[in-house]
């Protein structure tokens, strides 16, 4: 495809109003300043939103402070309260379309991807978490001492103020898992989107309003991570900070959090291996390594980025994984045929461009890929290197792009050895046959999710984040709700 293929760039998408919101106000920043919004497939600014920073944040802190000490939403009688998050997935349901193509634009991937995966995802968690939220309860407990009799209970209250901070790769599918999560427990919200793609979190934010949330519940501040984020990890009225994105960020958060002890959850980086064992289904076994790190352009926390093979089938395996690659077509996120977008920023595809080249100097074999793509926009090519040396960039570090090493093993302690041999540890999936060496293997191997002859599965009641590098805590299904909650203990001695 060249950029005369490409579809016209005017934009034929409604803009969410392109301002924060804060309780039911419309803001800017009050420096004034606004950071431009790229469509990455075209290199062409199309919307302006606000550099808030601290004032900002503090104006939305103090909103969603109000919102949670008034009646109107932590004690809202909790049926109501799941008929408004209810009501928020049937909006994000309605205007799919609109949220789908607005992705396109402001992320680059495919629309009937965001229509098939992101828009599906976020309309499933406000419905499950819709249900959470009449069903958070404590304990009960009745225990005796001194001859004495206590009854004892224990309340699991809402958290509190939350500021939540979101990435540019799924970005209405993580805000939509930290919103509907923490509305279902009685929270309220200070949104900060990625400032690469900050536009549906805004649109989020009016189709909750419009669903009937209270003003104030879900505040929006758009800007950029050293200033809003920074912010809203130093405010003294934030209770618990989730946070998804590098890990890098996420060890600066934890350090500034720790200074008023804030709550943090933490969903990192990955940098997850697929094994696929002999007697696996190798066809299924090749589409599905390379859906597990192509797909998204490999933006993905849980992008399978390390192929292990076993060795007697190791060169079909990596053909079949490069036919695959080879057969994905790059291409504009409106075109219908598009399987792979372009990387969200001019800086990300050099980055991981600049990755390629490393692993070129260090002697892997370069497969299948290694260039640009089409060109116009921020394309990289699917790229697979073999037999790369296992102390390598592109082995060790989060690439968060379109690369694949591929690696043979010759029996399974060497091979779950090199797939815990990583400082992260989001997910991995299995490929064999044998079930017994599947659940063998699933439980040596150090990953928050294990995928068995397939991968990305998600659903809302599994519990999904990572362990080592990749993340503090789990997101979704009851424990999700959980880390949004405080346990309250009360004690009764009950007669004389
Ligand atoms: P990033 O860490 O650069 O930014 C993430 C968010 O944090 C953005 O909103 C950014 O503005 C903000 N931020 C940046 N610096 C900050 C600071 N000092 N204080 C507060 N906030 C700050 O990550 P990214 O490049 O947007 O996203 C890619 C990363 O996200 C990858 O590492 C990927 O693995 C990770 N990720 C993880 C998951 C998961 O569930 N584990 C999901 C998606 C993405």
């Amino acid at each position: 495809m060249d950029s005369n293929t490409l579809p016209p760039p005017e934009i034929s998408v409604r803009l969410p109003e392109t301002t924060m919101l804060i309780g039911a106000d419309r803001v800017l920043a009050q420096s004034g300043r606004s950071i431009p919004v790229e469509d990455p497939a075209t290199g062409q600014i199309f919307a302006h939103v606000p550099a808030g920073g601290a004032p900002e944040v503090d104006q939305a802190v103090r909103a969603a402070r109000r919102a949670f000490e008034g009646a109107a939403w932590s004690r809202m009688r909790p049926l109501d309260r799941a008929r408004i998050i209810e009501t928020i997935a049937r909006k994000i349901e309605e205007n799919a379309q609109e949220l789908a193509l607005l992705e396109s634009y402001d992320n680059g991937k495919a629309v009937h991807h965001a229509l098939a995966v992101d828009v599906p995802a976020a309309v499933d968690i406000f419905r499950y978490m819709a249900g959470w939220a009449s069903k958070i309860g404590g304990q009960v407990n009745s225990f005796s001492g001194d001859g004495r009799q206590y009854h004892s209970y224990s309340l699991r209250e809402p958290i509190g103020v939350v500021g939540q901070i979101v990435p540019w790769n799924y970005p209405l599918a993580m805000a939509a898992w930290k919103v509907a999560t923490a509305l279902a427990a009685g929270c309220t919200i200070v949104l900060k989107p990625s400032e690469v793609t900050p536009l549906t979190a805004l649109r989020l934010a009016e189709l909750a309003l419009e669903a009937g949330l209270p003003e104030g519940v879900l505040n929006v501040v758009t800007g950029y991570g050293h200033e809003a984020g920074q912010a809203l990890v130093e405010h003294p009225g934030v209770d618990k900070i989730a946070f998804t994105g590098s890990t890098r960020v996420g060890k600066q958060i934890v350090q500034t959090a720790a200074r008023d002890l804030k709550r943090v959850t933490l969903e990192l980086g990955g940098k997850s291996p697929s094994l696929i064992f002999a007697d696996a289904d190798l066809d299924k076994a090749a589409i599905g390594a390379a859906l597990a790190i192509f797909f998204n352009s490999g933006q993905v926390c849980l992008a399978a980025s390390r192929l292990y093979v076993e060795r007697s089938v190791f060169d079909r395996v990596v053909e079949g994984v490069a036919n695959a690659a080879r057969s994905f077509k790059l291409g504009h996120g409106r075109a219908p045929d598009t399987m792979l977008g372009p990387l969200v920023s001019r800086q990300q595809q050099q980055r991981v461009l600049d990755y390629i080249e490393q692993g070129r100097q260090s002697g892997a074999e370069v497969i299948t890929g290694g260039g640009t793509g089409p060109d116009r926009g921020y394309f990289v090519e699917p790229t697979i290197f073999a037999n790369p040396d296992p102390q390598a960039s592109i082995v060790r570090e989060e690439i968060f792009g379109p690369v694949l090493v591929a690696t043979p093993f010759d029996d399974l302690e060497e091979v779950v050895r090199a797939a815990n041999d990583t400082r992260y540890g989001l997910a991995a999936n299995i490929w064999t046959r044998d079930l017994s060496r599947a659940h063998l293997t699933a439980q040596k191997l150090q990953a928050g999710t294990v995928w068995i002859n397939t991968h990305g599965v998600n659903d809302p009641s599994a519990p999904f984040g990572g362990v080592k590098e990749s993340g503090w805590g789990r997101e979704v299904g009851e424990e999700g709700v959980l880390v949004y909650t405080e346990t309250k203990t009360v004690t009764a001695l009950l007669g004389d």
